[in-house]
Protein backbone atom coordinates (compact mmCIF):
# COMPACT_ATOMS: atom_id res chain seq x y z
CA UNK A 1 0.00 0.00 0.00
CA UNK A 2 2.83 2.43 0.78
CA UNK A 3 4.52 1.21 -2.09
CA UNK A 4 1.43 2.53 -4.46
CA UNK A 5 0.97 5.77 -2.48
CA UNK A 6 4.72 6.14 -3.81
CA UNK A 7 4.22 5.33 -6.72
CA UNK A 8 0.85 7.88 -7.31
CA UNK A 9 2.88 10.83 -5.92
CA UNK A 10 5.26 10.07 -8.09
CA UNK A 11 2.75 9.91 -11.21
CA UNK A 12 1.84 13.40 -9.56
CA UNK A 13 5.21 14.45 -9.70
CA UNK A 14 5.76 13.46 -13.11
CA UNK A 15 2.76 14.81 -14.69
CA UNK A 16 2.81 18.42 -12.83
CA UNK A 17 6.49 18.31 -14.38
CA UNK A 18 5.45 17.44 -17.31
CA UNK A 19 2.41 20.06 -17.47
CA UNK A 20 4.96 22.33 -16.23
CA UNK A 21 6.72 22.04 -18.63
CA UNK A 22 4.78 22.07 -21.70
CA UNK A 23 3.38 25.55 -20.67
CA UNK A 24 6.85 26.57 -20.24
CA UNK A 25 7.51 25.40 -24.18
CA UNK A 26 4.23 27.38 -25.15
CA UNK A 27 5.01 30.33 -23.33
CA UNK A 28 8.24 30.44 -24.79
CA UNK A 29 7.42 29.73 -28.07
CA UNK A 30 4.51 32.41 -27.83
CA UNK A 31 7.12 34.86 -26.64
CA UNK A 32 9.48 33.46 -29.66
CA UNK A 33 6.63 33.70 -32.28
CA UNK A 34 5.70 37.25 -31.05
CA UNK A 35 8.94 38.61 -31.01
CA UNK A 36 9.43 37.22 -34.37
CA UNK A 37 6.07 38.95 -34.96
CA UNK A 38 6.55 42.10 -33.93
CA UNK A 39 9.69 42.75 -36.08
CA UNK A 40 8.43 41.20 -38.72
CA UNK A 41 5.53 43.41 -38.50
CA UNK A 42 7.11 46.10 -38.61
CA UNK A 43 9.36 45.48 -40.85
CA UNK A 44 6.06 44.63 -43.00
CA UNK A 45 5.04 48.45 -42.46
CA UNK A 46 8.42 49.49 -42.81
CA UNK A 47 8.99 47.87 -45.96
CA UNK A 48 5.16 48.86 -46.78
CA UNK A 49 6.35 52.86 -45.93
CA UNK A 50 8.93 52.61 -47.53
CA UNK A 51 7.59 51.25 -50.95
CA UNK A 52 4.75 53.63 -50.55
CA UNK A 53 8.07 56.25 -50.29
CA UNK A 54 8.75 54.78 -53.41
CA UNK A 55 5.60 55.39 -55.36
CA UNK A 56 5.35 58.48 -53.94
CA UNK A 57 9.13 59.58 -55.33
CA UNK A 58 7.93 57.77 -58.93
CA UNK A 59 4.82 60.24 -59.05
CA UNK A 60 6.50 63.29 -57.68
CA UNK A 61 9.12 61.93 -60.73
CA UNK A 62 6.43 61.60 -63.48
CA UNK A 63 4.88 64.98 -62.87
CA UNK A 64 8.81 65.99 -62.75
CA UNK A 65 9.16 65.32 -65.56
CA UNK A 66 5.61 66.66 -67.19
CA UNK A 67 6.21 69.78 -65.84
CA UNK A 68 9.98 69.55 -67.71
CA UNK A 69 8.45 68.09 -70.82
CA UNK A 70 5.81 71.14 -70.72
CA UNK A 71 8.49 73.91 -70.24
CA UNK A 72 7.86 74.72 -66.15
CA UNK A 73 10.94 73.43 -65.20
CA UNK A 74 13.42 73.44 -68.00
CA UNK A 75 12.41 76.17 -69.51
CA UNK A 76 12.59 76.08 -73.50
CA UNK A 77 14.41 79.17 -75.01
CA UNK A 78 13.05 81.21 -77.89
CA UNK A 79 14.93 83.65 -79.44
CA UNK A 80 12.27 86.27 -81.25
CA UNK A 81 13.82 88.44 -83.98
CA UNK A 82 12.23 91.06 -85.03
CA UNK A 83 13.44 91.88 -88.23
CA UNK A 84 14.79 95.21 -90.15
CA UNK A 85 15.08 98.71 -88.08
CA UNK A 86 13.99 102.61 -88.76
CA UNK A 87 16.95 102.75 -91.05
CA UNK A 88 18.70 100.50 -93.57
CA UNK A 89 22.36 99.49 -92.67
CA UNK A 90 24.24 99.20 -95.90
CA UNK A 91 27.48 97.77 -94.24
CA UNK A 92 28.25 94.21 -95.28
CA UNK A 93 29.04 90.69 -93.73
CA UNK A 94 30.00 87.11 -95.13
CA UNK A 95 26.91 85.42 -96.38
CA UNK A 96 28.41 82.52 -94.56
CA UNK A 97 31.31 81.37 -91.97
CA UNK A 98 34.18 81.37 -94.00
CA UNK A 99 33.33 82.50 -96.89
CA UNK A 100 34.19 85.83 -98.71
CA UNK A 101 30.60 86.15 -100.11
CA UNK A 102 29.55 89.54 -98.80
CA UNK A 103 26.20 90.49 -98.02
CA UNK A 104 24.50 93.64 -97.18
CA UNK A 105 23.33 93.88 -93.62
CA UNK A 106 20.22 95.04 -94.06
CA UNK A 107 18.54 97.00 -96.92
CA UNK A 108 15.43 97.87 -95.79
CA UNK A 109 12.17 96.31 -95.48
CA UNK A 110 8.65 96.74 -96.93
CA UNK A 111 6.19 98.78 -96.92
CA UNK A 112 2.42 98.89 -96.62
CA UNK A 113 0.78 99.35 -99.80
CA UNK A 114 -2.03 101.75 -98.73
CA UNK A 115 -0.93 102.17 -95.05
CA UNK A 116 2.63 103.20 -95.65
CA UNK A 117 2.85 101.08 -92.32
CA UNK A 118 7.10 99.92 -92.82
CA UNK A 119 7.38 96.47 -91.89
CA UNK A 120 9.72 96.93 -89.26
CA UNK A 121 6.91 98.38 -87.24
CA UNK A 122 4.64 95.51 -87.97
CA UNK A 123 7.39 93.29 -87.09
CA UNK A 124 7.96 94.44 -83.52
CA UNK A 125 4.70 95.25 -82.58
CA UNK A 126 3.57 91.26 -83.59
CA UNK A 127 7.38 90.66 -82.20
CA UNK A 128 6.52 92.04 -78.25
CA UNK A 129 3.05 90.56 -78.43
CA UNK A 130 4.70 87.09 -79.06
CA UNK A 131 7.10 87.68 -76.32
CA UNK A 132 4.45 88.42 -73.71
CA UNK A 133 2.42 84.92 -74.69
CA UNK A 134 5.40 82.75 -74.68
CA UNK A 135 6.75 84.13 -71.64
CA UNK A 136 3.24 83.87 -70.37
CA UNK A 137 3.54 80.34 -71.11
CA UNK A 138 6.63 79.72 -69.39
CA UNK A 139 9.35 80.64 -71.95
CA UNK A 140 12.36 81.83 -71.52
CA UNK A 141 12.36 84.89 -74.39
CA UNK A 142 14.51 86.45 -75.26
CA UNK A 143 14.33 88.90 -78.17
CA UNK A 144 17.16 90.20 -80.18
CA UNK A 145 16.60 93.48 -80.22
CA UNK A 146 13.39 95.92 -79.03
CA UNK A 147 14.05 99.24 -80.43
CA UNK A 148 12.94 100.51 -83.35
CA UNK A 149 15.85 102.35 -84.19
CA UNK A 150 18.51 98.98 -83.27
CA UNK A 151 19.70 97.93 -86.78
CA UNK A 152 21.33 94.60 -86.14
CA UNK A 153 23.55 92.85 -89.19
CA UNK A 154 21.97 89.02 -89.87
CA UNK A 155 25.55 87.78 -88.22
CA UNK A 156 24.48 89.17 -85.01
CA UNK A 157 21.12 88.41 -85.08
CA UNK A 158 22.04 84.71 -85.54
CA UNK A 159 24.85 84.80 -82.45
CA UNK A 160 22.57 86.21 -80.26
CA UNK A 161 20.21 82.75 -80.57
CA UNK A 162 23.62 80.90 -80.28
CA UNK A 163 24.52 82.03 -77.39
CA UNK A 164 21.57 81.26 -75.86
CA UNK A 165 21.52 77.93 -77.54
CA UNK A 166 18.34 78.64 -78.23
CA UNK A 167 15.53 76.03 -78.54
CA UNK A 168 14.01 77.91 -81.53
CA UNK A 169 15.13 81.34 -83.22
CA UNK A 170 11.84 82.54 -84.51
CA UNK A 171 12.57 86.00 -87.17
CA UNK A 172 9.24 87.99 -87.95
CA UNK A 173 8.95 89.28 -91.02
CA UNK A 174 6.19 90.55 -93.52
CA UNK A 175 6.46 89.82 -97.49
CA UNK A 176 6.08 92.03 -100.39
CA UNK A 177 5.71 91.37 -104.05
CA UNK A 178 5.56 93.37 -107.18
CA UNK A 179 2.30 91.98 -107.77
CA UNK A 180 -0.69 93.01 -105.05
CA UNK A 181 -2.72 89.85 -105.46
CA UNK A 182 -0.46 88.08 -104.17
CA UNK A 183 -1.36 86.98 -100.35
CA UNK A 184 -0.70 84.47 -97.97
CA UNK A 185 1.66 83.17 -94.98
CA UNK A 186 5.45 81.63 -95.96
CA UNK A 187 8.08 80.01 -93.53
CA UNK A 188 11.41 80.27 -94.76
CA UNK A 189 13.87 77.68 -93.59
CA UNK A 190 17.74 77.16 -93.67
CA UNK A 191 18.86 75.08 -96.90
CA UNK A 192 21.26 72.27 -95.72
CA UNK A 193 24.63 73.91 -97.28
CA UNK A 194 27.51 74.22 -94.30
CA UNK A 195 28.13 72.48 -91.22
CA UNK A 196 25.77 74.69 -89.28
CA UNK A 197 23.18 74.77 -91.36
CA UNK A 198 23.37 70.71 -92.02
CA UNK A 199 22.73 70.19 -88.09
CA UNK A 200 19.70 72.38 -87.67
CA UNK A 201 18.09 71.36 -90.76
CA UNK A 202 15.55 68.75 -89.84
CA UNK A 203 14.37 70.45 -86.65
CA UNK A 204 14.31 73.56 -88.88
CA UNK A 205 12.06 72.58 -91.08
CA UNK A 206 9.82 70.40 -88.93
CA UNK A 207 9.19 73.22 -86.95
CA UNK A 208 8.80 76.00 -89.70
CA UNK A 209 6.24 73.37 -91.00
CA UNK A 210 4.08 73.27 -87.58
CA UNK A 211 4.23 76.84 -86.64
CA UNK A 212 3.30 77.97 -90.07
CA UNK A 213 0.48 75.29 -90.46
CA UNK A 214 -1.08 76.73 -87.51
CA UNK A 215 -0.57 80.09 -88.41
CA UNK A 216 -2.38 79.92 -91.68
CA UNK A 217 -5.55 77.52 -89.93
CA UNK A 218 -5.67 80.00 -87.40
CA UNK A 219 -5.35 83.39 -88.83
CA UNK A 220 -7.30 82.04 -92.22
CA UNK A 221 -4.33 82.94 -94.55
CA UNK A 222 -3.39 81.75 -97.70
CA UNK A 223 -0.58 78.75 -97.32
CA UNK A 224 2.41 79.82 -99.48
CA UNK A 225 4.03 76.75 -97.61
CA UNK A 226 8.03 76.32 -96.43
CA UNK A 227 10.90 77.76 -98.75
CA UNK A 228 14.17 76.53 -98.51
CA UNK A 229 16.73 79.18 -98.55
CA UNK A 230 20.81 78.99 -99.31
CA UNK A 231 21.44 83.26 -99.38
CA UNK A 232 19.91 83.86 -95.56
CA UNK A 233 23.32 85.00 -93.49
CA UNK A 234 20.71 85.05 -90.70
CA UNK A 235 20.31 81.18 -91.62
CA UNK A 236 24.05 80.32 -92.42
CA UNK A 237 25.40 81.43 -89.22
CA UNK A 238 23.08 79.61 -87.20
CA UNK A 239 24.09 76.70 -85.18
CA UNK A 240 20.44 76.65 -83.41
CA UNK A 241 16.79 75.52 -85.28
CA UNK A 242 15.43 78.57 -86.96
CA UNK A 243 12.65 79.75 -89.03
CA UNK A 244 11.55 83.22 -90.58
CA UNK A 245 7.96 83.69 -91.06
CA UNK A 246 6.31 86.10 -93.67
CA UNK A 247 3.01 87.04 -92.00
CA UNK A 248 1.49 87.86 -94.95
CA UNK A 249 1.90 90.84 -98.08
CA UNK A 250 2.67 94.94 -97.31
CA UNK A 251 2.08 94.94 -101.13
CA UNK A 252 -1.43 93.80 -100.71
CA UNK A 253 -3.55 96.07 -99.77
CA UNK A 254 -6.33 93.90 -97.81
CA UNK A 255 -3.34 92.23 -95.82
CA UNK A 256 -1.61 95.62 -95.31
CA UNK A 257 -4.46 97.05 -93.76
CA UNK A 258 -4.87 93.80 -91.11
CA UNK A 259 -0.80 93.90 -90.48
CA UNK A 260 -1.61 97.47 -88.95
CA UNK A 261 -4.61 96.20 -86.87
CA UNK A 262 -3.89 95.48 -83.28
CA UNK A 263 -6.39 93.03 -83.09
CA UNK A 264 -4.97 91.13 -86.21
CA UNK A 265 -1.80 91.27 -84.62
CA UNK A 266 -3.04 89.46 -81.54
CA UNK A 267 -4.19 86.49 -83.76
CA UNK A 268 -1.30 86.45 -85.58
CA UNK A 269 1.28 86.17 -82.22
CA UNK A 270 -1.35 83.71 -80.52
CA UNK A 271 -1.58 81.13 -83.51
CA UNK A 272 2.66 81.63 -83.77
CA UNK A 273 2.58 80.78 -79.78
CA UNK A 274 0.50 77.92 -80.61
CA UNK A 275 2.28 76.92 -83.14
CA UNK A 276 5.84 77.12 -81.22
CA UNK A 277 3.84 75.07 -78.45
CA UNK A 278 3.09 72.37 -80.75
CA UNK A 279 6.29 72.46 -82.46
CA UNK A 280 8.72 71.95 -79.41
CA UNK A 281 6.42 70.18 -77.47
ZN1 LIG B 1 11.47 91.58 -94.00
Amino acid sequence: MRKSKNIVVSLILVLLIVVFVSKALQESYLKITSEQAIPWKVNNIFVHSKSVEKSEKKDDKLKIDKKVSTGEIKRKIIVIDPGHANKSNLDKEPIEPNSRSMKIKDGGGAEGVLSKTPEYLVNMQVALKLRTILEERGYIVKMTKAENSKSLGNVERAEIANKENADLAIRIHADSSDNSSVNGASMLIPAPINENTKLIYDKSSKYGKIILDRLVKDVGMQNRGLSERKDMTGFNWSKVPVVLVEMGFLSNAEEDKLLSSTEYQNKLAKALADGIDLALQ
